[in-house]
C-alpha cells in the first residue's frame, strides 16, 4: 500500500475524513492480497445490529469476468455493501420499500481473518443516514465526548488536542457438556433453563470461586485464548467465577471501540473453540434460577492524547483540581441520568440477574470509598468542616495519590464503583454488546462536561480567579450528584428505600424502564450531543420492547412444551409405578396396604396436584400470551408480557421444580442442574 494510501486511513481515524473512492481501492486490493495469502475465500462486513448480536453475509473473492475466474475485491466492496438484511428489527426505520440498510467500512476498527474470512468491522445505517446499529450512536457518543472533554482538559494543559475513552470489558460466561445441553430444549433454544430445581449443593460454600480451574476448562480456555492472540486480543485475566461452572476472562483495556469490537469478536471465538471441546459457552446473563449470574464488568477511564489519565488522582493539587474537575462532571451525569443508565444495561436476560442480592442492584448509585468520600464531604464543607476550612482543604486533595491505589476499598455491591483510576460499570450484562452502555454514559458525561466549562467559563468572565471558578464549580457538581453517591451496601433494603428518597429511580419493570430513552432529559441530552435523534431514540425504544417480547414469547412457548413433552410424562409414568405398587401391596397383603404404601399414596396424590396444577397453568399460559399478542401497540405488549406472562411463567417452573424433586431420578429425562453445573 502507498503512503498516501495508508495516510488517508490514519486521518480518516483521526478526524473522521471521507476516504477518496481511489485511495479506497487501493486499500481493498491491499487487504485482499494479504487476506488471500493468509488464505482467505471470502469477506464479509461485521456488522452489530441492535439485537446486540454480530451480524455477517459472506461473499466470495471469486468472480467471473468474461468467463474466466478471477479474484476481485474493490474500494466500493470495502467501503460500501448492501446487505439487505431486511429482517432485523429496525423500530419502523425502514418501513418503505427503498429504503435499504447499507453497511460501511469503519476504519476506526482494523480488518481481521476468521474462518477463512476477511472480516471488515462495519457500521450498519438506513438510505437517509438513521444509525440502524449499535455502532453508530456509540461513535457519535466517542465524538461528542472528545469534544467536550478536550474542552475541559484544555484549562489544564492548553496543549491537549482530544481526549479518548478507555474500556476494558471483564467477560463472565459458563461452561456446559455440549451433550447435557443438547438434552435440554431450553438451553439450545433460549441459553438458560427456564425450569431447573437449584442443585442441593451450588455455591455456598465459595469453594469454586477463584478456586483451581478444571482441567477440561483450562485447555479450552488456553485453546481460546491462544485463538484470541492470533486476533490480536490481549487477554490477560482468567479465573472461576462465584457460582459453579460459572468463569471470567479479561483482556488489557484498549481504546473504546476496538475493546467493544474484540469483545464482540471474542464471544465468537470463545463459541468456535467451544465446540472443538464438546463444551458451551453461555453468555446469558443467568442461565440457572438461584445462583450466580453473568455480567460484563464495564472498566471505563478517560485519556488525554498525551496519555494522561484523567481519573487519575495524580500528584499535585493543581492535577488534582483536574481530576475532581472529570469526576465531578461523570457522577453528576450519572446522576441526572441514573434511570437512563439502568434502564441502557435492561434487557430480558439481564432482568433475571439485575436487583438480585448476588448483582447489580436495580437502583444506580457511585462507589467512591471513603478516602475520596472524606474528600468530597470537605469540599462542600461538610461534616466537621467550616465554610472555610473547607475552601483551604483542597490541600487534603494532594494525599490522595498515597492512599487511592489501594484498591481494598472496593464495594461489590455497587453498580458504578471507582477503583483507583477509572469506574467500573458492573450492571453491564454478560451477552449484551457493551455499546448500549457506554453510548448513555458516553452521551451523559459529555453534556456534564459540556456544562463544566460553561459555567467555569461564566465565572472567570466576571472576574474570577480560574482555581477558584473550578472548585465553585465542583463544589456544585459534586452537590447536584450527592443523590447518587452512596458508599454503603447496594443490595440492602434500606438503601432500596433510602434511594427513593433521594429521588433515584429503581428499575422494577424492563420494558418501563425502556421508557427512559423517551424522557424529556434523555431527549435533550442525546440531541444536544448528536448521538441520536427523537426518530433513532423511538426506534431504539421500539427495537428493545420487540426484542424483550420475542425473547419472552419463545422462553413462554418452550416452558409449555417442556412440561407438555418431557415433566408430565415423566410424572405419569413415575405415577404408573406407584400405582403398580400399591396395587400390589393391596392385592398381598389386604387392608395392611394403607399402611404399607401410606408414602407411595401420599406421594401419588402430591403428584397428581402437581400434573393438574401444571397443566393448568400451562393453559393459562398460552392464553396470557395470546391476549398479550393481540395488543396492537408494543409498548402495552411488552408490558403485558413482563407482567402476565411471566407471572405465569413462574407459577409453571413452580409445578415443574417440585416434581423434578418427587420423580425417580431414573425417569427424569432432563440433565439437572447437579449434573449441569460441575465437571
Ligand atoms: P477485577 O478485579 O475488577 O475483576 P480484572 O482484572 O478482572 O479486575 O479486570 C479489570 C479490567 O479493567 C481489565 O480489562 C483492565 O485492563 C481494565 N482497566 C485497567 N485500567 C483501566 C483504565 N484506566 N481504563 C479502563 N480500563 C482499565
Ligand atoms: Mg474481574
Amino acid at each position: 500500500m502507498s503512503d498516501v494510501a495508508y495516510r488517508a486511513v490514519l486521518e480518516a481515524r483521526k478526524t473522521g475524513n471521507k476516504i477518496d473512492r481511489k485511495v479506497a481501492d487501493e486499500i481493498a486490493s491491499g487487504m485482499k492480497s494479504w487476506a488471500i495469502e493468509r488464505g482467505a475465500t471470502h469477506y464479509t462486513h461485521l456488522f452489530q445490529p441492535m439485537t446486540g448480536s454480530t451480524a455477517e453475509k459472506h461473499e466470495a473473492f471469486l468472480s467471473l469476468k468474461d468467463g474466466d475466474p478471477m479474484e476481485r475485491f474493490k474500494g466500493s466492496a470495502l467501503v460500501q455493501q448492501e446487505p439487505d438484511a431486511s429482517s432485523f428489527p429496525n423500530g419502523g426505520l425502514r418501513n418503505t420499500f427503498e429504503a435499504r440498510g447499507y453497511s460501511a467500512w469503519d476504519p476506526n476498527s482494523p480488518a481481521f481473518i476468521l474462518d477463512g474470512t476477511l472480516c471488515i468491522p462495519s457500521v450498519f445505517v438506513s438510505y437517509t443516514g438513521e444509525a440502524l446499529d449499535m455502532k453508530v450512536p456509540n461513535l457519535r457518543s466517542i465524538q461528542a465526548l472528545n469534544t467536550a472533554a478536550t474542552s475541559v482538559a484544555k484549562l489544564f494543559d492548553s496543549g491537549v488536542k482530544s481526549v479518548s475513552i478507555n474500556v476494558g470489558l471483564e467477560q463472565e460466561y459458563f461452561l456446559v457438556d455440549e451433550a447435557l445441553y443438547n438434552a435440554r430444549p431450553d438451553l439450545q433454544l433460549c441459553n438458560r433453563t427456564v425450569i431447573g430445581h437449584t442443585s442441593a449443593k451450588d455455591q455456598q460454600l465459595s469453594d469454586h470461586y477463584f478456586g483451581a480451574i478444571p482441567s477440561r476448562v483450562a485447555t479450552f480456555m488456553k485453546d481460546f485464548e491462544t485463538e484470541a492472540y492470533k486476533l490480536g486480543i490481549p487477554l490477560q485475566t482468567r479465573h472461576n467465577e462465584v457460582a459453579p461452572n460459572q468463569f471470567e476472562c479479561a483482556p488489557v483495556f484498549s481504546e473504546i471501540t476496538t475493546a467493544i469490537d474484540q469483545n464482540m469478536l471474542l464471544m465468537i471465538v470463545m463459541g468456535k473453540v467451544a465446540e472443538k471441546h464438546k463444551l458451551k459457552v453461555l453468555f446469558h446473563e443467568k442461565p440457572f434460577q438461584g445462583i450466580n449470574g453473568s455480567g460484563k464488568h464495564c472498566n471505563w477511564s478517560m485519556q488525554t492524547d498525551k496519555g494522561v489519565n484523567l481519573l487519575s488522582p495524580g500528584k499535585t493539587p493543581l492535577k488534582n483540581l483536574q481530576f475532581l474537575s472529570f469526576y465531578a462532571s461523570v457522577v453528576r451525569a450519572v446522576c441526572l441520568h441514573n434511570h437512563l443508565l439502568m434502564a441502557s444495561v435492561c434487557s430480558l436476560n439481564n432482568s433475571y440477574r439485575l436487583g438480585g442480592h448476588e448483582a447489580p442492584p436495580a437502583v444506580m448509585s457511585v462507589f467512591s470509598g471513603s478516602t475520596l468520600s472524606r474528600v468530597f464531604d470537605a469540599i462542600l464543607g461538610k461534616g466537621e468542616a467550616t465554610e472555610e476550612e473547607a475552601k483551604s482543604n483542597i490541600g487534603v486533595v494532594s494525599s490522595i495519590p498515597e492512599i487511592i491505589p489501594d484498591n481494598t476499598d472496593r464495594n461489590r455491591t455497587s453498580p458504578f464503583a471507582f477503583t483507583g483510576n477509572r469506574f467500573e460499570f458492573r450492571a453491564v450484562g454478560s451477552s449484551a454488546n457493551a455499546a448500549g452502555a457506554t453510548c448513555v454514559l458516553n452521551s451523559a458525561v459529555a453534556e456534564s462536561l459540556k456544562e463544566f466549562r460553561a459555567r467555569v467559563d461564566a465565572l472567570t468572565a466576571k472576574g474570577e480567579e480560574l482555581d477558584n471558578a473550578l472548585l465553585t464549580v465542583i463544589r456544585e457538581f459534586l452537590k447536584e450528584a450527592s443523590p447518587v453517591m452512596f458508599d454503603g451496601n447496594g443490595y440492602s433494603e434500606e438503601w432500596l428505600s433510602e434511594a427513593r428518597k433521594r429521588g433515584l429511580t429503581p428499575v422494577t419493570n424492563v420494558p418501563e424502564a425502556f421508557q427512559a430513552f423517551r424522557a424529556p432529559d434523555a431527549v435533550k441530552m442525546f440531541t444536544e450531543t448528536g448521538v441520536l435523534t427523537k426518530t433513532e431514540i423511538d426506534a431504539r425504544v421500539e427495537v428493545r420492547e420487540e426484542t424483550y417480547v420475542k425473547k419472552l414469547q419463545i422462553e413462554a412457548r418452550v416452558i409449555g412444551d417442556m412440561c407438555l413433552n418431557h415433566v408430565i410424562p415423566a410424572a405419569v409414568n413415575y405415577q404408573d409405578a406407584l400405582i403398580k405398587s400399591i396395587q400390589g401391596g393391596k392385592d398381598i397383603f389386604g387392608d395392611e396396604y394403607k399402611t404399607l404404601c401410606k408414602a407411595d399414596i401420599e406421594t401419588y396424590r402430591e403428584i397428581a396436584g402437581y400434573i393438574n396444577a401444571l397443566s393448568e397453568d400451562t393453559h393459562n399460559l398460552v392464553e396470557a400470551r395470546k391476549k398479550a399478542n393481540h395488543m396492537a401497540d408494543m409498548t402495552e405488549r411488552a408490558h403485558a408480557y413482563s407482567t402476565e406472562v411471566m407471572e405465569q411463567m413462574a407459577k409453571v417452573r413452580d409445578s415443574a421444580d417440585h416434581l423434578e424433586m418427587l420423580v425417580d431420578d431414573a425417569l427424569w429425562p432432563l440433565p439437572k442442574y447437579r449434573e449441569l453445573l460441575f465437571f
